[in-house]
């Protein structure tokens, strides 16, 4: 096959806030130093700029403050400021409001924004700049100099293939067929996201998380809603721990009045839970039904929803940062306050260091992982690890259980994480555990989750309709991008998970349904994907791989 190839000093593969900063911040060097242009490309897998962002969101705008310290008058949409934090214990019927807002949750200066929104600003400053983005453009492989022999001979990162366009569902070339392209990079730099796929593909092929931790992740789940005015003052910004999550499972959820009476709502779970049958996704329908929460969304409408998972691990499952030839920064890195609720200044940050690594190395002519190791010094002595590595263990703690991580957590914060010890890994994450306790066994072929909620389309609603309010797309006919190993489904995991894809999955991709034979076969409902990752990362047989569907399809995130 002929592909087409092009060739650029520096390659960003992904047009999320970490990538788009070190766009941005390439651009700016470039000015500053003068000399020969670098020639810079981003590829994003979203059709327009901010389709794929879904974040809680607040903004910490510390890093925003240096990137564009002229950001008012350019333009930033900065939404509402918030104006009030509020902290609440759930219990199924009741709150109780905690006395003094732990200093994590303190988010006076910071800002409520639509992610998406924010991105598409970002994008328009970095276009402004003369760099080219390609929207709707996958990367679909990391390309190397030599097959990848991680021990005898690290192969070097030369770019990324990009996705092929028209290929129907077999894998045959449709009538507009177009091969994807070969970009060749001096250096690229990966912002892939959250369990990124290329991003994966080092962990594999290059041992990258080999010396740290392993990732942690969890689920969010969120909505947009349109409330009557005046039921939130604009800014409030309310916290909940506790119910719908029993002591075995981590999370809280977020609810931000953005003004206008639009509201922010979401859970978040660890996905290091051990029940098999249990349902973020229900959690959320639950967590509607408090009380509270349901006095505040009365008589409202739901505008959207989405799903992401959130890299929640920290400090210590940092994977090498640097290698021959690339960078990974932002979600991709696990880059993420989890005891803040926050990755989108900590994502920002990072690019910029990586670009800063990046424009001395091009220019250098020597993009080894011996120059572009500079990078991993840039982070070790910025703000990124004085944020993130007092908080690395709190995460861990809560595998120990509620009241342990609850103790951990107030002592790091207190202290700034000084007198604490490395706990050296989360003890629920699978790849700590045997597989067989990952999960608890179901040990019997169970469709209906543990926490099953009522669906009543006004304030809860199934997964269907979720995907709906998700906006998002994908044409049946192209090869799916679920690869699964469907033997395993309708072998071992019914009887012995109860199938807990059926649960995990908040858009309704994998359904049991009838085999016409007297059995049950999985069939998978690609195009309701909201690309969340969480598949990706919670089949306990490790048999689901998440590939980027054809360029431009996936949620639309407007507003999120
Ligand atoms: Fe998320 Fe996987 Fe379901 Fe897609 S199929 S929505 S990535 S869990």
């Amino acid at each position: 096959m002929n592909r087409e190839t092009l060739e650029v000093d520096v390659l960003i593969v992904g047009a999320g806030p970490a990538g788009l900063s070190a766009a941005l911040r390439l651009a700016q060097i470039q000015k500053a130093k003068g000399g020969d242009p670098l020639s810079i490309a981003v590829i994003e897998k979203a059709p327009e700029a901010g389709r794929h962002q879904l974040s809680g969101a607040l903004l910490d705008p510390s890093t925003l403050t240096e990137l564009v310290p002229d950001y008012a008058s350019k333009g930033a949409p900065l939404g509402t400021p918030v104006d009030n934090d509020n902290i609440y214990f759930l219990t199924q019927e009741s709150k109780f409001r905690l006395p003094i807002t732990p200093p994590p949750f303190q988010n006076h200066g910071n800002h409520i924004i639509s992610l998406s929104q924010f991105t598409k600003w970002l994008a328009s400053q970095v276009e402004a700049e003369g760099i080219d983005v390609f929207w709707g453009f996958p990367g679909q492989h990391v390309l190397y100099d030599r097959p990848p022999d991680v021990y005898e001979n690290p192969p070097r990162i030369i770019g990324v293939r990009t996705g092929d366009r028209g290929l129907n569902k077999e894998g045959k070339p449709k009538g507009a067929f177009e091969p994807g392209a070969d970009i060749h990079a001096k250096v690229t730099i990966f912002a892939d996201g959250v369990r990124g796929h290329l991003t994966k593909e080092l962990y594999r092929d290059l041992q990258i998380g080999l010396g740290a931790e392993p990732a942690q992740y969890a689920i969010g789940i969120k909505e947009l809603w349109d409330v009557p005015k005046g039921r939130l003052k604009p800014g409030t910004v309310i916290h909940t721990l506790g119910y719908p999550l029993r002591e075995e499972e981590f999370g809280g959820s977020w609810l931000y009045a953005m003004g206008d009476g639009r509201i922010s709502i979401g859970l978040v779970v660890g996905l290091e839970y051990h029940d098999p049958l249990f349902d973020p996704h229900a959690a959320f329908q639950h967590f509607k039904r408090h009380p509270f929460i349901r006095g505040i969304l009365d008589g409202g409408q739901i505008v959207r929803y989405g799903a992401k998972a959130v890299p929640e691990g920290g400090w210590n499952t940092q994977p090498q940062l640097f290698l021959d030839g690339a960078l990974i920064v932002g979600d991709a890195a696990n880059f993420v306050n989890s005891t803040r609720l926050k990755g989108i200044h900590l994502a920002m940050r990072s690019g910029m260091l990586a670009a800063e690594s990046a424009f001395d190395a091009v220019r250098g002519g020597d993009t080894s992982a011996s120059v572009l190791k500079s990078y991993k010094t840039r982070v070790d002595t910025s703000a990124i690890k004085t944020e993130l590595y007092p908080m690395r263990n709190v995460h861990q703690a809560f595998g120990h259980g509620l009241i342990a991580g609850s103790a951990y957590a107030g002592i790091a914060m207190f202290t700034n994480g000084r007198l604490l010890p490395d706990l050296g890994g989360h003890p629920g994450h699978r790849e700590m555990r045997m597989i067989e306790s990952y999960y608890g066994l179901a040990k019997r072929d169970i469709l209906v989750p543990s926490n099953a909620a009522p669906i009543d389309r006004k304030l809860t609603f199934d997964k269907v309709t979720g995907a709906h309010y998700s906006g998002t797309h994908h044409d049946e006919d192209q090869p799916v991008h679920l690869l699964v190993h469907t033997e395993v489904c309708h072998t071992i995991c019914g009887s012995e998970y109860g199938h807990p894809c059926v649960k995990f999955c908040p858009a309704n991709v994998y359904e049991m349904v009838d085999d016409g034979m007297g059995g049950r076969r999985l069939q998978i409902n690609a195009s309701n994907c909201v690309h969340c990752k969480t598949c990706d990362i919670m089949d306990p047989y490790g048999v689901i791989t998440w590939v980027a569907p054809e360029g431009g399809e996936g949620p639309s995130y407007d507003g999120m």
